[in-house]
This record gives structure tokens, sequence and C-alpha cells, in this order.
């Protein structure tokens, strides 16, 4: 079943995304290679109730594969397209871009601390790869400590450039003190110093304190700002997450011991 175009979720997505921001159809059971290092699959929502197809904003994907080949390292696309429901049930804002595809996360599988301290570095100086993503239409920067959320909203922020406004936060504490030296992405002897081969645990739990705490560490905070919601996606499958996993059993303990405990007092009280 294809949706129509202009509907997700039964709710139209507003009539100026077609102008300013022509969009791909990405479908589930899809095989097509949509940039030369994205296919598909890899792009296609990781909602659990997403549609058959939606829609990503081809500017985001533009800027993906951009980073992509100026860093020469993979990106894992950890979220695109979300549903409102699953939108919700990470307490994910309102106005998300992701609600309507204009906007991804990105995550480097290789060099990935350092790739993202330039990428940050980049972002705050508005450098030659600012530029290059701002000339494609990013107009929403997300830095975290373990990816990086691009958008192509059309309603601005409150950072500036070239006389156009665009939205800005950085929620990279641990970036913020990584010293990326003289990393040169075009240089592959510096790019092999570090090689992480894919996100882990500890690099999923490095990224919580910086989102859900630490507000000074924020540059940017406002209505545009993405909420808390990302590192939730930041991990294909939750449910494989430790900690959730440790979390369950505890509740599930926590319940046992209470029903047993009701159990109890109700046979006491048939006793009487
Ligand atoms: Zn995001």
């Amino acid at each position: 079943m294809s949706l129509s175009p202009f509907w997700i979720n039964d709710k139209p997505i507003p009539v100026q995304k077609k102008v300013n921001s022509p969009v791909a159809e990405i479908c589930k059971t899809g095989n097509r290679q949509i940039r030369p290092n994205f296919n598909e699959t890899e792009i296609y929502s990781r909602s659990p109730d997403a549609p058959e197809c939606h829609f990503q904003s081809d500017i985001t994907l533009d800027a993906i594969q951009y980073l992509r080949t100026y860093y020469g390292v993979p990106f894992s696309l950890t979220s695109t397209f979300r549903t409102i429901s699953h939108n919700n049930s990470v307490g994910g804002a309102s106005s998300s871009k992701h609600l309507t595809g204009d906007a991804l996360d990105g995550q480097p599988m290789q060099n990935r601390n350092l790739v993202l301290a330039h990428f940050r570095n980049e972002i705050l100086t508005q450098g030659p790869v600012f530029q290059k993503l701002f000339e494609i239409g990013i107009r929403g920067f997300g830095i975290y400590n373990t990816f990086l959320h691009l958008d192509s909203r059309t309603n601005g922020g409150s950072k500036s450039y070239n006389g156009q406004t665009y939205a800005l936060w950085d929620k990279s504490s641990y970036l913020a003190n990584f010293d990326f030296g003289n990393y040169d992405p075009s240089n592959a002897v510096a790019a092999s110093i570090q090689t992480e081969s894919s996100p882990s645990f500890t690099d999923y739990v490095l990224g919580i304190p910086a989102e859900i705490g630490n507000a000074t560490e924020q540059i940017f905070s406002g209505n545009d700002e993405d909420g808390y919601t990302a590192y939730s996606n930041n991990i294909k499958n939750p449910e494989n997450s430790m900690l959730v996993f440790w979390l369950r059993i505890l509740v599930t303990i926590l319940i046992s011991i209470a029903i047993i405990i009701v159990i109890q007092k109700l046979i006491k009280r048939g006793r009487k």
C-alpha cells in the first residue's frame, strides 16, 4: 500500500513542503539506490508503525551524502521520518522535523569522535562544511555526542548566516572537550587514528547526559529545538539496550512483590 504523497498518518504535510523541499519517496520493500552511498533500506523510517512508504527531504539526503563523501566514513541513519505515535512514545517534540521527513540523524560508523568533533567545530564557526550544508538547504543543525541532526526547516531559528536564519543546538558536552588536533578529513592517515566499527551501548550511555541534563551546554534552546528525543532513536532497537533490559526486570520484580503482598493480605482477611 502506498500512501497518498502529501498525507502522512492521516495528517497533511504542510503545503509549502512541495515547493521548498522536494521529497524522495522511500518504501519499506524498496531497494533503490537513492544516493551514491544510501539505499532505500538505510533511509526507510525506524518507526515500528511506519507506513509502507514515506517521504524524506531530498535536502537532508543531499546533505548526509555530502558529509559521507567529505569525511569518507559510512554514516548510519539512526532516525529519518518518524511517525507521530513513535515520536510521542520517545517523548519527541510535537514540532519535530522528523515528523514530516524533513530531518535525519546520522552517526559516523568510523572515526566517530573525530568526525563529530570536526563537524561540531565547523558548524559552530560557520566553516566550509557548514557553508556547504547551508548551500544545500540545511537550516537545522543538531550536535550530539554520538550523532548529528540535520533538517531542512523553512522557518529559521535564532542564528543567522548570509541574511538567513537557522537553528543550532549543541548537546555535545563530551565532544566539546574532545581534541581533534590536526585531524583533516582528506588525510587518510590521520583518519586512521581512531576507528569505531559500530555504536556500542557504552556510546549510547555516553550520549545521554548531554541530552537530558547539562542545560548550560546548550547553545540553542527554544521552539525549534528537537527535544530530548534523538538519543532514544540513536539505536535501531532500543529493546537491545541493557539499561532497558535491567529496568524491565526490576519493574517485573517490584510488581511481583506487590502482587504477593496483596494476595497474602487477601488470604489473611479470608481467614478472619
Ligand atoms: Zn534528529
